[in-house]
């Protein structure tokens, strides 16, 4: 892979016509050796957060040995991008097929579910087996997060009791697990779902295994400025030690967002200019679904050889599609200047943005390239020696 050392390194020497996908493996390496050293359990990385088998390389070689998929097809490129990798099946409504490639083809032990239909399912999808780890979801909050995951999934809590029970008859290890939303902006979302996952304990009154808190640790973006993630850990490793579980349990979490969203950004040119709208080439179909359909907003970056000295005003964006949908509001600050033809770069899209890329209209092309430079923000300590002591690896 072709490698520059920023933005405008590669926007001078190669001007071009399409969006770039800027990667940044050591943002990705620094984040997944935070939570291998500081959360105090196992980090399973959320596969669909961004599937880039370059990407899951780097986790690997970073530590990361476990994966969350959520479809056989996520299952099958872990197994061939990472054959030594484990596996952990946990979506709550599977394909019946799905479990039973999982487990007979690729060595998936470990499943979550959230009714007794899908209990069954598992138990006759894997033919009984006796070596099956089995995640209860239970339905927490979304209430402290930017994205809710909270109606879709999960067993109401006076419906843990039959299932924790009847999971631990067809479970090796029973596991609790839950899911606070994506971008928890307050660590007390974790502290609230681990009061619920006691209740349910007590109240089943089961030996369990596994806590799994899931995901939802934040990244950082203009207007949501998270507190530092070592405070989400401490809540969570007090809240683990104080739940009625065997003395050998095991903590989980399933980083998507942390893990990757500092990865990547994308380097996008202005079209046309009307206004305050600039007109991109890439947009709501392409890596920009967030900041068009929930109003996300990204850092943003004029990338021109003489630096603007034009004041910032706030501007909104279209993306290339035929169609209305493709707008991003922002508001986004740029240089009253900027105009078409400029480079801008959009920061922070390693997680959900650069996964999410349609070729709507013909406008799916991208090349990848690899750069050496900071993200554009960053929720981990700034150790530029490593920082810069990777750029020879790539
Ligand atoms: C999406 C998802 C994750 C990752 O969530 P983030 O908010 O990106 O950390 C983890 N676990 C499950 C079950 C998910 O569906």
């Amino acid at each position: 892979m072709h490698s520059h050392h920023n933005a405008l390194g590669l926007a001078s020497a190669l001007r071009p016509v399409q969006p770039v996908t800027l990667i940044r493996p050591h943002a990705a390496r620094r984040a997944a050796r935070f939570f291998v050293e500081k959360f105090l359990g196992r980090a399973l990385y959320a596969v669909k957060a961004n599937p880039s088998p370059d990407l899951l390389r780097v986790l690997w070689d970073s530590g990361i040995t476990h994966f969350d998929v959520a479809s056989i097809a996520e299952v099958r490129l872990v197994a061939e991008t990472l054959p030594a990798a484990v596996q952990c099946f946990m979506h709550p409504v599977k394909a019946e097929e799905a479990i039973r490639e999982a487990y007979f083809d690729h060595g998936v032990r470990t499943f979550s579910l959230d009714t007794m239909d899908e209990l069954d399912k598992i138990v006759r999808a894997t033919g009984n087996a006796d070596d099956l780890n089995l995640c209860v979801r239970i339905r927490v909050s979304s209430d402290h997060s930017k994205l809710s995951l909270a109606s879709k999934f999960g067993a109401e809590p006076d419906e843990m009791k039959e299932l924790l029970f009847a999971a631990r008859q067809a479970a090796d290890a029973l596991g609790v697990c839950f899911h606070v939303g994506s971008q928890a902006m307050t660590p007390a979302a974790y502290a609230e779902a681990m009061e619920r996952v006691r209740a349910a304990i007590v109240q089943a009154a089961v030996t369990v295994d596994i806590v799994d808190v899931g995901g939802g640790f934040p990244s950082t973006y203009p207007g949501m400025e998270p507190p530092p993630l070592e405070t989400y850990f401490e809540v969570i490793h007090r809240a683990f030690e104080s739940l009625p579980i065997s003395y050998s349990a095991e903590l989980w979490c399933e980083p998507g967002r942390a893990l990757c969203a500092e990865y990547a950004s994308v380097l996008v040119r202005v079209e046309k200019r009307r206004g305050d709208e600039l007109y991109i080439n890439d947009g709501a179909y392409g890596a920009l679904f967030d900041a068009a359909h929930i109003g996300w907003r990204f850092p943003v970056n004029l990338v021109r050889e003489e630096a603007s000295d034009a004041r910032d005003l706030p501007f909104s964006f279209y993306g290339p599609t035929c169609d209305d949908l493709d707008r991003m509001a922002g508001p986004f600050m740029l240089p009253a200047d900027v105009g078409p033809g400029d480079y801008i770069e959009i920061g922070m899209l390693g997680a959900y943005g650069c996964a999410m890329r349609t070729a709507f209209n013909g406008f799916g092309a991208v090349s990848t390239m690899v750069v050496a430079d900071e993200p554009m923000a960053s929720l981990y300590e700034t150790d530029r020696e490593v920082a810069s002591s990777n750029v020879v690896q790539l």
